[in-house]
């Protein structure tokens, strides 16, 4: 479906065309009209499926030619980055608009403070918050929702799985009880439902294939012990030397200044991000890589989730997530939209087990690769090996 065939706002339409939308994603394709109808919602899609567009596009038509006097909407975000990329999103769509949004969030310094005040008190259309940074804002009475029409969660489930769920609640209780509110996810735990039933109307459910990364990820794993992964990815990376844009993902905030010493060096721009760094520093790095300027972004799954970078060429796992649904949403920061992209898990003997339980979830048989021999020797893919091997073990200690 062409965003034409929608009924939006003619600037709307132009500032799809220029963000080179063509066609409506599934999850838009559903959404939009039934937000248009003012409908509540539950939306279900899976990472990079487009679902920031199927809410912000009929939200900014609703609100396209009546400049309010105060708040019309708030969208609640799990993360920093995520609100400052919701509302740059915000910004091109509502380009040809006479509409404004603001993004609010923790971590920065005072001024940062001051200039939220300030355009919570001057009248923004549209707020994008994390919950923690809207609640200050709420406690010294710095927001009049009075007038608020929608609330959206967006990457609901992180929220939750973060802990949000009460101050989600309170903030809700600061709203108008007559809005409408939309519910964006990827997963659909059972929390989400009774999220849902607390602050959703008779809402109205869309769920898109869940729990599969976009058919254009090629997926792979290396069979590799501890000890040979910085050897192989640095073989990895020097093998695909056209691939400008690469993004490792490990658990563990110590392994991630690991990793980039190890890559640097060798020589490759690289910078690691984590929870560690100041406010500042995430953006900094996040945006260089952004632009490219630098080639390999060691990350925890803080950024794993929701957002979007361009053209990511090459997704390496440095070790199995913990959380089968993490893998998915690794996986999907490559390929998303119409591009194409390489994931590529590297799995010990510890963590075959885990993997197997990924495949399982995402019901696809992924292909395992031996590293290259001058690397390592790989271990034998056996998921259930810790155990077996352990009982042969015992069984060859007691024969001797
Ligand atoms: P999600 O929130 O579902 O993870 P996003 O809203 O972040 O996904 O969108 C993923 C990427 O796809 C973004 O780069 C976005 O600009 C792009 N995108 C979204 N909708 C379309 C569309 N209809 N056509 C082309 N690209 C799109
Ligand atoms: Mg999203």
């Amino acid at each position: 479906m062409r965003f034409d065939e929608f009924d939006l706002h003619d600037e709307i339409l132009e500032a799809i065309s220029y963000m080179g939308f063509e066609k409506a994603s599934p999850i838009q394709e559903k959404a939009i009209p039934l937000i248009l109808e003012n409908k509540d919602l539950l939306a279900f899609a899976q990472t990079g499926t487009g679902k920031t567009a199927a809410f912000i596009l009929p939200i900014l038509d609703k609100i396209a030619h009546s400049k309010g006097d105060s708040i019309n909407t708030l969208i609640i975000v799990p993360t920093r980055e995520l609100a400052i990329q919701i509302d740059q999103q915000i910004q091109g769509f509502s380009y040809f608009l006479p509409t404004n949004s603001i993004a609010i969030y923790g971590g920065g310094d005072g001024s940062d403070w001051v200039t939220q005040s300030k355009a919570l008190k001057n009248k923004t259309d549209i707020i994008v918050a994390t919950p923690g940074k809207l609640i200050s804002h709420l406690n010294v009475g710095n927001i009049k929702f009075e007038q608020l029409q929608h609330l959206v969660l967006d990457e609901a489930d992180r929220m939750l799985d973060m802990g949000f769920y009460d101050d989600i609640q309170r903030i809700v209780s600061y709203l108008p009880k007559k809005r409408q509110t939309l519910l964006f996810s990827a997963t659909m735990p059972p929390k989400i439902k009774k999220l849902s039933s607390a602050i959703l109307d008779k809402p109205e459910e869309i769920a898109i294939e869940l729990s599969k990364p976009a058919e254009k990820v090629l997926q792979a794993a290396y069979l590799c012990s501890e000890n040979h992964k910085t050897p192989f990815i640095n073989h990895l990376i020097n093998q695909k030397e056209d691939y400008k844009s690469i993004l490792i993902f490990t658990s563990t905030k110590a392994k991630v200044n690991q990793i980039v010493r190890g890559l640097k060096n060798k020589n490759y721009q690289t910078d690691g991000i984590s929870s560690d760094l100041e406010q500042s520093e995430r953006e900094n790095v996040l945006s260089a890589f952004k632009a490219k300027r630098t080639r390999v972004l060691v990350a925890t799954d803080v950024i794993s989730r929701g957002i979007d970078i361009k053209d990511i060429e090459l997704i390496i796992n440095y070790d199995v997530p913990g959380d089968a649904e993490d893998y998915v949403h690794r996986v999907g920061r490559t390929a998303r939209a119409e591009s194409e992209g390489v994931a590529v898990t590297l799995i010990n003997e510890n963590d075959m087990f885990r993997f197997k339980k990924i495949e399982e979830l995402i019901e696809t048989e992924i292909i395992k690769l031996p590293i290259p021999p001058e690397i390592g020797k790989s271990p034998e893919w056996n998921p259930k090996s810790q155990n077996f091997r352990f009982k042969n073990n015992q069984r060859k200690n007691r024969k001797k």
